[in-house]
């Protein structure tokens, strides 16, 4: 299928073709026909399968059939970070370059100051993380009066970035009559409640989830130890030319530390995580795409919604909790065509999380045994409630002198009692 087939007005086939989109993804084969007529579409999509042309395109096509003077807020897209609000009014701008529709983004995190004046000046697309929806709608800054398509995007992560009420709560805002253009990339319970009193009819359109692609990517395995890993990650980084590489962390720290370490060793890396500054996360994205910067580094939370194409490699430099979270992350390479490469490290503390992973992909992850780097510690190390490590022998010690003191304290205690009763019984 070509997107001349789908029907599409010049404006857009012109702007996708400048996009240099060939032929439309399933999603968007899918889901732009039953759209453009106005059907409520369910699409369960993740990033990456082409859903934000799938919903973008049909609302540019509809909003432009009927041109508005004042330009009141006719779409309203919302999606659960900023990265992704940002991604999302790229492509209106993008595939709407032709049409005079104007489109605007707000979300948290910076001054409200801009994103008022562009609401004021009008504009036909709204993209909005929920927070901020809330915030400047209950300003009175919004008015979704004339609202006609509503697009929930990602809605099992609102859910699971605690987005929900905020959600329910701009539910009632908007119009009973409305198109509904919903996208979740699992279907949990709650999701599905939401769907029901959401959408009317809706046309359901499921594609292939990223599991189906990650055969198609290289993955291989390091098993080594835990101190080791950033000298592993350097040693790999100099002997391949990967040019973009995603390393994903645990922790924020974990991020901070494995960018600073990479800086040290002269290959260019940030971290980006919802501790930096908007203005910092967005230079070093901005970087990254540009070829600027050769690895970023971030947690899950951080890297959701970020649209990078030609990603050359995926490192996880710890393996992540949730299975499901594996194939998320290493389906970030290896998109539209491109191969895609995917590097796992695992110490003696990740043992269980590989189990899992490769439970989940139903096979295990080539490994990679010959590298200067091997796993030597056989046990996972005693590490304290905030995952410090201990030695047991210190452990031991401090135990040990713990009790001392105990029964220091509590024959301290009983001491005094001897010299009152002796003093009694001498007066006697
Ligand atoms: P999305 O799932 O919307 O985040 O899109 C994932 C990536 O695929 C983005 O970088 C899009 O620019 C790209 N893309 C979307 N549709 C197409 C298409 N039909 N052909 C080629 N690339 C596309």
């Amino acid at each position: 299928m070509n997107f001349t087939d789908l029907n599409l007005p010049s404006e857009i086939l012109q702007a996708l073709k400048e996009q240099g989109y060939e032929t439309p993804t399933p999603i968007q084969e899918k889901a732009i026909p039953p759209a453009l007529q106005g059907r409520d579409v369910l699409g369960c999509a993740q990033t990456g399968t082409g859903k934000t042309c799938a919903f973008a395109v049909p609302i540019l096509i509809r909003l432009d059939r009927e041109h508005r003077e004042n330009h009141p807020i006719r779409a309203l897209v919302l999606t659960p970070t900023r990265e992704l609000a940002i991604q999302n009014q790229d492509c209106f701008v993008a595939y709407g370059a032709h049409l005079p529709l104007r489109s605007t983004v707000i979300f948290g995190g910076v001054g409200q100051g801009p994103q008022v004046e562009a609401l004021e000046k009008g504009t036909d697309i709204l993209v909005a993380t929920p927070g901020r929806l809330a915030d400047l709608y209950q300003q009175g800054y919004i008015d979704l009066s004339a609202l006609e398509i509503f697009v929930l995007d990602e809605a099992d992560r609102m859910l699971d970035m605690g987005f929900i009420h905020d959600v329910k709560k701009i539910l009632k805002w908007l119009p009973e009559k409305k198109q509904t253009l919903f996208f979740s990339a699992t279907m949990p319970k709650e999701v599905r409640s939401l769907v029901d009193g959401l959408l009317h009819d809706p046309v359901r359109i499921a594609v292939d989830p990223v599991n189906s692609t990650v055969d198609a990517i290289d993955q291989t395995l390091y098993r080594t130890d835990k101190s080791k890993k950033i000298r592993l990650l350097t040693w790999l980084l100099e002997q391949r030319d990967y040019p973009s590489v995603l390393v994903f962390t645990r922790t924020k720290h974990g991020a901070n530390r494995v960018a600073r370490d990479l800086e040290r060793a002269g290959i260019s890396a940030a971290a980006i995580h919802g501790n930096k500054s908007q203005t910092a996360r967005q230079a070093a994205l901005a970087d990254f795409k540009a070829g600027r910067l050769r690895v970023l580094v971030a947690t899950d939370i951080a890297a959701r919604g970020l649209d990078i194409e030609a990603l050359s490699c995926v490192v996880n430099y710890n393996l992540p909790d949730v299975p499901e979270t594996y194939v998320h992350r290493i389906g970030r390479t290896g998109r539209a065509g491109l191969d895609g490469v995917a590097i796992s490290f695992c110490d003696v503390s990740e043992l269980e999380e590989l189990a899992a992973i490769e439970k989940q992909l139903g096979r295990p992850i080539p490994e990679v045994s010959q590298h200067p780097y091997p796993m030597e510690e056989m046990e996972a190390p005693v590490t304290d409630k905030k995952g410090r490590r201990i030695n047991p022998e210190d452990a031991e010690a401090r135990e040990a002198a713990r009790e001392q003191s105990k029964k220091r304290r509590e024959s301290r205690e009983k001491a005094p009692a001897a010299p009152a009763q002796a003093a009694q019984a001498k007066a006697e």
